[in-house]
């Protein structure tokens, strides 16, 4: 009874299917099978009827049957002719030389220097487009260049900025808040793509871990510092990738 059988295995299951099935249905199937496929009728194919089938076509010159090595005499039929002898493999095993190769390796790479460094007393290069810590920047006259125009609020899609802005006596917009939550952001870049002066940067400082959250809501004074500490790195690193920009 089909319900009462065992499910030993998904890939199991149909062969205990088709073994259990009646005899009337195991010889429909191999006959099923043995159907040659339909010829193809494209032109290429009816130009070279040859191509069509594949080796079980393939007769001797004598037209007798399947192609066998007494048909091509030339052609290699041991796979394994041209590999090593029995002896040359006793000597291999019986000297060990496979050890001492292995050995070898493992001398020339404890001579090599090693690639490791010692982080955090030495550290690998960085791009100059690496996207870290972020970072406000100012003019060389101690201005701020973010205008408040929230492209960089609008585009970042983990909506980790915040921006408040208002107009200042002399007509200039500025900010009076400029918050970006560093554990929503994925570092993607796109805000300081945005930004039309280059004010909002991620620098290349990838070590600011901090050991609560809190420490991570960056206001715009965080902000600020970070670009008046990195400024001569971050203006490097622009004029680097200026041509790509
Ligand atoms: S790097 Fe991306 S996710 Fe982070 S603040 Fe900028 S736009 Fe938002
Ligand atoms: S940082 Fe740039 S993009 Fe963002 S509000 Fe300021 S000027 Fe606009």
């Amino acid at each position: 009874m089909s319900f009462a059988r065992p499910r030993l295995g998904i890939g199991l299951t149909p062969r205990l299917l088709t073994a259990q099935r009646s005899t009337a249905l195991r010889p429909a199937l191999v006959a099923y099978r043995s159907i040659p496929s339909s010829r193809c009728l494209h032109t290429e194919h009816l130009e070279r009827p040859d191509r069509l089938e594949g080796p079980v076509s393939i007769k001797s010159p004598a037209a007798t049957g399947t192609l066998t090595a007494q048909d091509e005499p030339d052609k290699h039929t041991d796979l394994y002719k041209e590999g090593p002898s029995a002896i040359d493999k006793a000597v291999h095993l019986f000297f060990f030389t496979e050890i001492l190769r292995g050995m070898w390796i493992v001398m020339e790479n404890f001579f090599r220097p090693p690639y490791t460094i010692m982080y955090p007393y030495e550290k690998g290069p960085l791009s100059p487009r690496f996207r870290g810590e972020h970072a406000l920047r100012r003019y060389p006259s101690g201005e701020e260049r973010c205008i408040a125009c929230k492209l960089c609020e609008a585009i970042c899609p983990a909506q980790a900025i915040t921006i408040e802005s208002e107009t200042r006596q002399d007509g200039s917009r500025r900010t009076t808040k400029y918050d970006i939550d560093m554990t929503k952001c994925i570092y993607c870049g796109f805000c300081q793509e945005a930004c039309p002066v280059d004010a909002i940067v991620e620098t290349q400082n990838q070590e600011f871990s901090t050991e609560t959250r809190e420490e991570l809501l960056y206001n715009k004074e965080k902000l600020l510092a970070n670009g008046d500490r990195a400024e001569a790195e971050i203006a490097a690193n622009l004029h680097s990738d200026h041509v790509y920009r």
